[in-house]
């Protein structure tokens, strides 16, 4: 049997489970999640998502592995702007982040900070790197791609062959501006 995962919010009122192994650990540069990052740090008791080079750790799963245990009720929508086809979702009570949803997509790139400390699944790449400001250095010991590389692709593709070309419905969500 898959080994399941708790994970919850910082006061623990919602709290989710991952089945098995992710798609992949990662951590994204892009602007829109430094932004993002930064915006939603702002909130009530809402906790850094970002390291110290401003990039933001995300474990990716299939929607069909996250199950939402207690408070998907208070799950509140971010959007960087009105029309933007990402969005981020994070728990009302308490304002941890905890996913990045791309519309349509199969899978959810659950928050880093989510991972009690020393047991986030170690990340395998960077992507976007080309996004960081001028000057800022990132540590090499995994590979820092400029894009979202070839690999980062073909994990994804994989992941929704295995499910059947689906995308599970996720709970329904207030919108939120930050
Ligand atoms: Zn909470
Ligand atoms: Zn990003």
């Amino acid at each position: 049997m898959a080994e399941t995962t708790q994970l919850a919010c910082r006061c623990g009122r919602t709290k989710l489970a991952v089945e098995g192994a992710p798609i992949a650990s990662v951590e994204c540069c892009c602007s829109s999640c430094r932004e993002a990052g930064q915006r939603l740090h702002r909130l009530e008791g809402a906790p850094d998502v970002l390291t110290d080079y401003g990039a933001t750790p995300f474990v990716m799963y299939r929607k069909d592995r996250v199950r939402f245990i207690a408070g998907a009720e208070g799950l509140q929508a971010f959007r960087l702007k009105p029309d933007a086809s990402t969005q981020r979702v994070i728990a009302g009570c308490c304002n941890t982040p905890v996913y990045l949803e791309f519309k349509g997509g199969h899978w959810l790139s659950l928050y880093g900070a989510l991972w009690p400390e020393g047991t986030l699944p170690p990340p395998q790449m960077r992507t976007m790197a080309s996004d960081l400001p001028d000057g800022m250095t990132l540590p090499d010991y995994i590979p820092n791609a400029k894009t979202q590389n070839f690999g980062f692709f073909a994990r994804l593709l994989g992941a929704w062959a295995a499910m059947g070309f689906r995308s599970p419905k996720m709970p329904k969500t207030e919108e939120i501006n930050v």
